[in-house]
């Protein structure tokens, strides 16, 4: 990582998004100005740009047409901006092919995709997915269906104390059943960052494929699938500035290749018969149906913005934005903070407070207009594992200040002196 990246300027960043002057509570009937907005959900959605959202209008103002069908003037340059946008993921992601992209409505329809479509094809009876202990239900229910149709088993990579990958461990989980792994780059509880490249060369030496889960690194971190050798990475638009219900999936060509559709219908197939089909070229050969074409476009202006940005100034960003909310937790008495030391970890802070509701700790938040998220965080193995029922997570972005880091770590101060006097 590149700490030597120019900082940036939180302050003049948040010009550029609307939604962070809006001020919670706020209610002009009753003379009531509310409170600013602290927004410290990125975790589970993030904000938009104007660019972004301006690039959603003018797709609908100046170049809406259905892609790929109509013969007409208007379908070409609807066409051509749906396709400017995978360049741009294409790029984002350093793939080698633009038929690699496969444009989804997210990181969880990515993974049903290759767990349906590659997973069915491939996996059978007494082959092993190698999965771990810190994933999101995303990347353990698709794989725990799979199970239940073809009957490969599923093993664990397990956590240290520190919620580290345990790679001793995985190498003992390593052998030639070994068919998948597939892991996140960050966890969206303990923002624990993973191994990635690490781990995909260990899974290679055995010949399973790989797939990672980069929803929570896709924002944050740089992403390049041919540094990392990965098979298979998914990704979410509204998790990096981008609109919901548009993500993408890298598939390396050969593999897509060997793959037959996830869905069946309009814009997959090459030809169609009464009783059968023959399936189109890739990418479209899994983008059944009308796909989401003014998100892809909002997609790529968000990925125009991020690189705007830098990862490398965003990374180093957070990661000041840690380490100060680390530091002011640490004096709440209490407070334990699930996750690894800040050098292996995203701007995500998992924590609990001692004989306090994690939902009370958000209530007390909302009141002073912080957003945080208090749950399993669609995490429940981790929280077992964790021996905790929920977490509550503050989780950052750019545009998220130091101010209002020490905001949220006086609020949940107060929140601890409130319930102790109950
Ligand atoms: N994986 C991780 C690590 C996530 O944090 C999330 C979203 N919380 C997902 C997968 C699922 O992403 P989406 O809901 O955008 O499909």
């Amino acid at each position: 990582m590149n700490h030597a990246a120019p900082p940036l300027d939180p302050v003049k960043l948040r010009e550029d998004f609307p939604i962070l002057s809006v001020r919670v509570g706020a209610d002009p009937a009753r003379g009531d100005e509310g409170v600013p907005l602290v927004y410290l959900d990125n975790a589970a959605t993030t904000q938009r740009p104007r660019s972004v959202i301006q690039s959603l209008v003018n797709v609908y103002e100046q170049s809406y047409s259905n892609v790929h069908r109509g013969a007409h003037w208007l379908s070409g340059l609807s066409t051509a901006g749906y396709n400017a946008a995978r360049e741009k993921v294409q790029e984002f992601v350093n793939a080698a092919h633009f038929e690699e992209i496969i444009f989804t409505r997210g990181t969880t329809e990515a993974i049903n995709l290759v767990a349906r479509s590659w997973g069915d094809r491939f996996c059978q009876a007494g082959d092993e997915i190698v999965l771990t202990e810190l994933e999101h239900h995303a990347n353990l229910v698709p794989w725990q269906q799979l199970a239940e149709r073809v009957g490969v088993k599923l093993r664990t990579i397990p956590i240290d104390d520190r919620c580290q990958l345990d790679l001793e461990q995985f190498d003992k989980l390593l052998s030639p059943r070994t068919k998948l792994v597939s892991f996140t780059a960050t966890s969206n509880v303990t923002g624990t960052i993973t191994p990635v490249v690490e781990i995909i060369a260990r899974a290679r030496r055995v010949g399973a494929v790989t797939l990672v889960d980069a929803a929570q690194s896709a924002p944050h971190l740089p992403t390049d699938v041919r540094a990392w050798g990965a098979d298979f990475v998914a990704l979410s638009g509204h998790k990096m500035l981008g609109p919901s219900g548009i993500g993408a999936l890298y598939g390396r060509r050969e593999l897509l290749a060997s793959m037959p559709p996830f869905l069946g219908g309009g814009g997959m197939i090459d030809r169609v018969w009464a009783d059968h089909f023959t399936p189109g070229d890739l990418p479209y050969r899994f983008e059944a149906g009308t796909p989401a074409i003014a998100p892809a476009v909002g997609l790529g202006a968000a990925i125009d913005y991020l690189n705007y940005v830098g990862l490398d100034a965003i990374h180093a960003h957070e990661q000041l934005l840690t380490a100060r909310a680390h530091e002011l937790l640490a004096d709440i008495p209490g407070v334990k903070i699930w996750g690894p030391p800040l050098e292996h970890k995203a701007g995500i802070v998992g924590f609990t407070l001692d004989g306090v509701h994690p939902n009370d700790i958000a209530e007390v938040l909302d009141q002073d207009g912080i957003a945080v998220r208090a749950g399993h965080h669609c995490a429940m193995p981790l929280h077992q594992r964790l021996g905790v029922e929920f977490t509550v997570r503050a989780s950052f972005y750019f545009y998220n200040t130091l101010a209002e880091v020490e905001q949220f770590a006086k609020t949940v101060a107060h929140a601890q002196r409130l319930f102790r006097k109950r």
